[in-house]
């Protein structure tokens, strides 16, 4: 496959010097590469305090936890991701997409590539390289492998990985590697131009634009956006010290697995499905854990009272410790976090803080642009938006009045999604009733359909709590409607699968408790 047009191999890795700078010439200006570690990072190389091409000349180093260039001349500071000046914030350097291809550093031309394209393909342009966004583009290559030329923007540095898999990531249980969805080389195999650690920052719809932090411009025919959602930050005092993590990436997680290297005493806010897996993540790491939650019972949106009551029974069993129906009044300590003041008085040691308190849809650039949002950016069934050229998947998206936050109905609106991107098809996204499962080792709960808002149905019930054994689930009119299960979830499946679908139950209504899911051969 060929390598795209714009991008410049300038020299291997090896030759550049760790901490060290070199300049290139990239489309006859002066570019400043500097190396930290295994990533390389390109700037504009005239310094604008001097006037003088130095910058690939400066000093290396991390201040108050940014890497920066030392001007050599008169000592301003720049960061290397953004280019902007420490010292002075209307002033920034110009940065270049670049990065590492088999050992061989690579920059990017910032000139539009908005007028060519190749003949006959139309140019799509995918802003956000998570989860929802790769799934989209992966169903399209497979129904129309040259229909587009694809450009993909994304804010974080590397590939998409998969952010599920961030739990077992934190708790030691996989690595990096194993989380890895699409390496850069998927991209590249596939003629797609990737820009990393590259956020676009406006949507130019009269011109059918995208313009990225760098200075990227790319022209689309279709737009899809895929930005996921960012998680809700505390409006407390102190949220901001440091060792105040949350929990959404990689970055995220390597935070805190430095942290923890060195701490004692965890605190997470939020007992729902993240805030329990991140508590767990953490006593795995040795940490004495206490989760403070607003509610009074945990993964209060996901289970009923009593399999609320066996999950915190077994996770006080590994050492982590509850605050429920608590309030977190401020979070305190001097130049770090140190303690979680709560507003009944009382106060908790922490060496670090782990915020699990929800998210919220990354709508600002679709709202920027004038697209229509509510919660989310408003799509109909095909997912397309109020603007025809522009679809939306993924968390960021609001669906006949609902937003998602777990992957089984982005999988749908990712392959609908894409059949319409094609034009093959008519197929609709018709909404989805998500299920989910806690990933905590040797814990076994599933929640499907929404069991704390049916209403008018009736409740079938088996609870052995010697045997750590809970199961309810709800029906209405032969349907079943909502499902829990706590210590045996080998029915989630099927259970998941009959909420889904509203098949009818009644064959099998008697003994739906315990009929074998059909996929053992033994149903009833
Ligand atoms: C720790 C953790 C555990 C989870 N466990 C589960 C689970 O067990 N089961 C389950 O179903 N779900 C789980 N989820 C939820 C699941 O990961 C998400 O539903 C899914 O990743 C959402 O996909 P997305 O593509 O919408 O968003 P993301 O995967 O977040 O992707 C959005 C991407 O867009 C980028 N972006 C945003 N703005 C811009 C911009 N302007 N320009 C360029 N890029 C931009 C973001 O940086 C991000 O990389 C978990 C999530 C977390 C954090």
């Amino acid at each position: 496959m060929s390598t795209p047009a714009r991008r410049h191999f300038i020299c291997s890795l090896d030759q550049l010097l760790d901490c060290g700078g070199a300049c290139a010439l990239i489309d006859g200006e002066q570019v400043a590469l500097v190396r930290v570690g295994e990533e390389v990072f390109a700037l504009e190389n005239r310094d604008p305090f001097s006037e003088a091409n130095v910058i690939s000349r400066g000093i290396v180093g991390d201040l108050a936890g940014q890497l920066v260039v030392t001007s050599p001349v008169y000592k301003q500071h720049f960061n290397l991701r953004s280019g902007r000046c420490l010292e002075d914030e209307s002033v920034s350097l110009r940065t270049w997409p670049c990065g590492v291809l088999d050992g061989r550093v690579w920059v990017e031309s910032l000139q539009q590539q908005t007028s060519r394209g190749v003949p006959g393909r139309r140019r799509l342009v995918v802003v956000g390289n998570g989860m929802a966004a790769m799934r989209t583009v992966e169903q399209l290559l497979e129904q129309a492998p040259d229909a587009y030329e694809i450009t993909i923007f994304g804010a974080e540095p590397r590939g998409n990985y998969n952010r599920i898999l961030l739990s077992p990531l934190l708790a030691g249980d996989t690595d990096w590697a194993q989380i890895m969805l699409h390496p850069l080389e998927w991209y590249r195999e596939r003629g797609i131009t990737l820009h990393t650690g590259d956020p676009v920052v406006s949507i130019d719809r009269r011109r059918k634009r995208v313009i990225s932090a760098a200075g990227v411009i790319a022209g689309y025919d279709r737009l899809l956006l895929a930005t996921g959602s960012d998680p809700v930050r505390l409006k407390v005092r102190g949220h901001d010290l440091p060792g105040v993590f949350t929990f959404r990436n990689i970055d995220d997680v390597d935070g805190m697995l430095k942290q923890a290297s060195s701490a004692r005493n965890a605190v997470v806010i939020g007992g729902g499905l993240l805030g329990l897996e991140a508590a767990s993540g953490l006593a795995k790491q040795g940490l004495a854990v206490t989760v403070v939650h607003i509610r009074s019972r945990v993964m209060d949106r996901q289970l009923d009272e009593e399999a609320a009551e066996y999950l915190r029974h077994s996770m006080e069993a590994r050492g982590i410790q509850f605050r429920l129906a608590a309030r977190t009044e401020a979070l305190d300590g001097e130049g770090v976090v140190q303690r979680v003041l709560l507003e009944d008085g009382s106060e908790l040691p922490a060496d670090m803080v782990v915020v699990a308190a929800g998210i919220s849809p990354r709508t600002e650039l679709a709202r920027q642009c004038g697209l229509h949002c509510d919660r989310g950016i408003l799509v109909d069934d095909t997912l397309q938006t109020y603007d025809p050229a522009i679809y939306a998947v993924g968390e960021c998206v609001q669906h006949r009045g609902l937003t998602y936050g777990l992957v089984a109905p982005l999988w749908e609106q990712a392959r609908v999604c894409a059949i319409h991107l094609a034009e093959r098809g008519v197929t609709r996204f018709r909404g989805s009733r998500p299920s989910s499962q806690l990933k905590v080792s040797g814990i076994e709960v599933f929640s499907a359909g929404d069991p704390t808002r049916v209403t008018g149905a009736e409740s079938i019930r088996y609870a052995d709590r010697a045997a750590g054994i809970y199961k309810r689930l709800w029906v209405k009119d032969n349907r079943l409607q909502a499902a829990v299960l706590y210590g045996d979830t080998r029915s989630a499946a099927w259970y998941a699968e009959l909420i889904e679908h509203q098949r009818d139950i009644s064959a099998q209504r008697d003994e739906l408790l315990w009929a074998e899911p059909p996929a053992t051969g033994s149903a009833a």
